[in-house]
């Protein structure tokens, strides 16, 4: 028996989302107080292994050749398998698009419940209390998990990291898994990417439909580069096809959790806040007093972006 299980991606390496993982999981086994088993899917670099180790209590490594490349059945068929042999009373999954697609199924598995999108997760009479954003992130709401082991999903990234401890032990568990044949990997495509992923950015500069068209985001990228950011946008930008649509965070779009996050000729409607809410410092350009952005940010500034933009760079390339 085992009280908090979180589920890490061997693919992934040691990125933020599995730091904040361990992070969340240590602070609510402390809370509990509990052990803390990570089950580590597919083939793990050692480095991850190591991470977890100085975190967790236990390191589940599951090992399966049907687990080297993503495939729903089968992960979540290991990590049915795995959560069964531990009986924990809270398994938490990461915010990308594994965790999102295997949460409420794993629940339905085990005879639990499920909630996704947690900012945080506790333990309170007995039951999984889980606070999410709700109405676009207008509200919060706390949902208390009906049936056990709660199963959630959580905004991994923006969870602070836990102090390492003394090393737990590794276990290497063998499933024998036989192979799903309702889903089969037919082509593969992987987008071409340049730099940092965007979810890991540390700066970002993003720009909206205030800029006109996609030449002004030629400028913005020089500004990012001028600070070392990655480049984002808002819907709006990017269903207007100016940039790509990988570019787009919000609700629909990417979850982004930078140092500073740059809006440039952004409203700050609410689908669009919903993507940069952990971000730790949000400054805005835009040139609308009454923007909704400027409700969000830490430092705004009322202005024509063109009239910014340009000596911000120049500024920017003085320096360096
Ligand atoms: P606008 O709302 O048109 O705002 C443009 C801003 O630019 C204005 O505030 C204006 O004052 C300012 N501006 C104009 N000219 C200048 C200038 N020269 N200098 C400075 N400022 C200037 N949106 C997302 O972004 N991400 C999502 O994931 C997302 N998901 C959605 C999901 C659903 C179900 C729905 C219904 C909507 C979603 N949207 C999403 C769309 C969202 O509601 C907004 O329509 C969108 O975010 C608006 O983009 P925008 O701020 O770039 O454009």
């Amino acid at each position: 028996m085992s009280d908090v299980v979180i589920c890490l991606w061997g693919r992934a390496g040691v990125d933020r989302a599995a730091q904040g993982l361990l992070g969340a999981g240590r602070r609510l086994a402390d809370s509990l107080p509990g052990k803390l088993r990570a089950v580590v899917l597919g083939p793990a670099d050692e480095s991850l292994v190591t991470a977890a180790q100085a975190v967790a209590d236990t390191v589940v490594v599951v090992e399966d050749e049907l687990l080297g490349e993503y495939n729903a059945e089968n992960y979540l068929t290991a990590l049915t398998a795995a959560c069964k042999t531990l009986a924990p009373r809270a398994v938490l999954l990461g915010n990308d698009a594994y965790g999102q697609e295997l949460a409420a199924r794993l629940a339905h598995r085990l005879g639990g419940s499920a909630a996704g999108d947690a900012v945080d997760v506790a333990i309170a009479d007995g039951k999984l209390r889980v606070t999410r954003g709700v109405y676009g992130g207008k509200a919060t709401a706390v949902i208390a998990l009906a049936k056990s082991p709660g199963v959630v999903w959580v905004r991994a990234r923006a969870m602070a990291p836990a102090e390492a401890r003394t090393p737990g032990e590794v276990e290497r568990l063998q499933l024998g898994l036989a192979p799903d044949s309702r889903v089969k990997l037919v082509t593969k495509h992987v987008e071409a990417k340049e730099g940092v992923r965007l979810e890991e950015a540390r700066l970002i500069v993003s720009g909206g439909r205030g800029l006109g068209g996609p030449e002004p985001f030629a400028q913005l990228q020089t500004l990012a580069t001028a600070m070392g950011a990655q480049m984002a946008a808002s819907r709006a930008a990017c269903d207007a096809g100016w940039v790509p649509p990988s570019w787009q965070v919000g609700q629909t779009g990417k979850k982004v959790a930078p140092e500073l996050y740059l809006a440039i000729a952004i409203s700050g409607a609410s689908q669009h806040v919903m993507g940069i809410a952990d971000s730790k410092v949000i400054c805005a350009i835009n040139r609308d007093p009454d923007a909704p952005i400027f409700k969000h940010c830490r430092f705004g500034l009322v202005e024509d972006y063109q009239k910014v933009v340009g000596p911000l760079v120049e500024r920017l390339n003085r320096r360096s």
